[in-house]
């Protein structure tokens, strides 16, 4: 095909973005924003393990209409007081170009969610604004339709865009998706685009993150995305993917000694 934006611009790294040390980005917090207490015990817990940026949706992307679908506006509420009373970066999705404003005032990052990644009138309101954008990959998607929903954003003029590759659906049912490892040597070949792998939503469960986790950042993931609550059994949502405070502390501290090792 021809030549696109993504692949010729020299975008920013994360940590630039972000004026941050170098060095893998740790996003984590609970599925979706239930309270203020909840997620407060989570960042916590968080900022102490070194993690600079929380996750929590507010607008939640179910696939019954029955189910919790967030607490909306006042979910950003609390993300916005959670992360001043930290000083952590938070990582939010919205679904509605309405919504857009909402994020930029209660978040440092806007994610666009993987069902709504060829929303393109999102994507092009998005590229109109000077924001960093958190673009997950469609779970139906190719790598070049991911680029190619990338360049909607960039061609409108806004660079600071990070991917993140969350899985895709196959007949392997072992995993809530398939992680496409793949994709990340393949986005770095064609640009300098800044690509996070979200480990929760890729697999569905927790018990094979790490070795998971170390095969994304062997292959070149700038980070990874994690889903953590203080009690995942009584969780909203995604019960089964999200770990506890000590499931994640184990986690890193496992990640962090191989990397030492290395
Ligand atoms: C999420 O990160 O909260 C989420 C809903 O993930 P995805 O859009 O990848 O399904
Ligand atoms: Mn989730």
């Amino acid at each position: 095909g021809e030549k696109l934006l993504v692949q010729e611009l020299a975008f920013p790294t994360i940590n630039e973005l972000f004026g941050l040390p170098k060095g893998k980005i740790i996003v984590a917090g609970p599925c979706a924003v239930e309270s203020e207490k909840e997620l407060d015990a989570v960042a916590r817990s968080l900022k102490e393990c070194g993690v600079r940026f929380l996750r929590g949706g507010a607008f939640k992307p179910r696939t019954s209409p029955y189910d919790f679908q967030g607490l909306g506006e006042e979910g950003m509420k609390i993300i916005d007081r959670v992360r001043r009373r930290y000083d952590m970066l938070a990582v939010s999705e919205i679904m509605d170009v309405r919504d857009i404003e909402l994020g930029m005032r209660y978040t440092d990052v806007i994610q666009v969610g993987a069902r709504n990644m060829q929303n393109f009138s999102l994507l092009k309101e998005l590229g109109r604004i000077d924001f960093p954008v958190v673009l997950k990959r469609g779970m139906m998607t190719t790598v070049r339709e991911f680029l190619l929903a990338t360049e909607y954003i960039v061609s409108g003029g806004n660079q600071k865009v990070i991917l993140c590759e969350r899985g895709i659906r196959t007949f392997e049912d072992s995993t809530r998706n398939t992680l496409d490892i793949a994709c990340i040597p393949l986005v770095k070949t064609q640009s300098s685009l800044p690509i996070l792998v979200d480990l929760s939503h890729s697999l569905g469960r927790k018990d094979i993150a790490l070795p998971v986790a170390r095969a994304a950042l062997a292959c070149g993931a700038d980070g990874l995305m994690l889903e953590v609550h203080n009690h995942p059994r009584d969780a909203k949502c995604d019960k089964a993917q999200q770990m506890d405070l000590t499931e994640f502390r184990t986690f890193l501290e496992q990640l962090n000694k191989r990397e030492d090792d290395a």
